[in-house]
């Protein structure tokens, strides 16, 4: 059997971090998540961080060139030689071929690509509902998991729900828009290579990852 490395595609609210967190788990996979690793440039005050600060509070892409050679370096590391989730990484097809020569220069290869498939609308739907908690950050919805008390945070008790700046309907749209150079560009690529399995984001996580597992153990056989 060939090593795990798998590409994780979904748009925001998609689910798809929920679904990178249960591979790890299940496989011993390392996640590599190229929004997190930019997060952490920033808090520590980088100069990566600081020239990628301005792409992200847009929710816009940040330059190729910069997140390839973020990712060669993370590549390069020891920790991702048994096998990886690539979560937020390709977004475009020049990183995609990018990632390809990488993976092919140091005689590795990827073995599959999910796409955590669902509608903008339901995307949207989904986002915007969202109620934060102030105090410990346990998120409500609206309509999937209303708050038992109007305001009032389910976990912790604290009062003063609310909508997050990022998850209006309009910073969502921003984000969604970002999102067509994978449909555009990474899926068709991969497509072209065999390798993408399109699954319903609809359904629970735990159908979800069923699916997701009864692929990696069918041709792990
Ligand atoms: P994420 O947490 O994956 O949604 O990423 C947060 C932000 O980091 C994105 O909105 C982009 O500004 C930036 N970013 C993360 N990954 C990439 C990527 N592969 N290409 C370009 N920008 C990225």
């Amino acid at each position: 059997m060939g090593d795990r490395n798998i590409i994780l595609v979904g748009a925001p609210g998609s689910g798809k971090g929920t679904q990178a967190k249960r591979l790890l788990d299940a496989y011993g996979l390392q996640q590599i998540s190229t929004g997190d690793m930019l997060r952490s440039a920033r808090r520590a005050g980088t100069e990566l961080g600081e020239r990628t600060q301005a792409y992200m509070d847009a929710g816009k892409l940040v330059p190729d060139d910069l997140i390839i050679e973020l990712m060669r370096a993370r590549l390069a590391e020891a920790d991702v030689r048994n096998g990886f989730v690539l979560d937020g990484f390709p977004r475009t097809g020049a990183q995609a071929m990018a990632l390809d020569r990488m993976l092919q220069d140091g005689g590795r290869a990827l073995s599959h690509v999910f796409v955590v498939d669902v509608s903008d609308d339901v995307i949207v739907e989904r986002i915007t509902g969202r109620l934060s908690c102030p105090s410990c950050g346990f998120v409500h919805h609206v309509r999937f998991s209303p708050p038992r008390e109007p305001g009032v945070c389910g976990r912790c008790g604290a009062s003063g729900l609310y909508q997050r700046e990022d998850d209006t309907e309009a910073k969502v749209r921003v984000r969604l828009s970002a999102y067509a150079s994978v449909r555009e560009e990474v899926i068709p690529h991969y497509s072209a290579q065999g390798l993408v399995t399109w699954i319903d984001g609809l359904q629970p996580p735990d159908v979800v990852f069923a699916e997701i597992r009864s692929v990696l153990e069918t041709e792990a056989s």
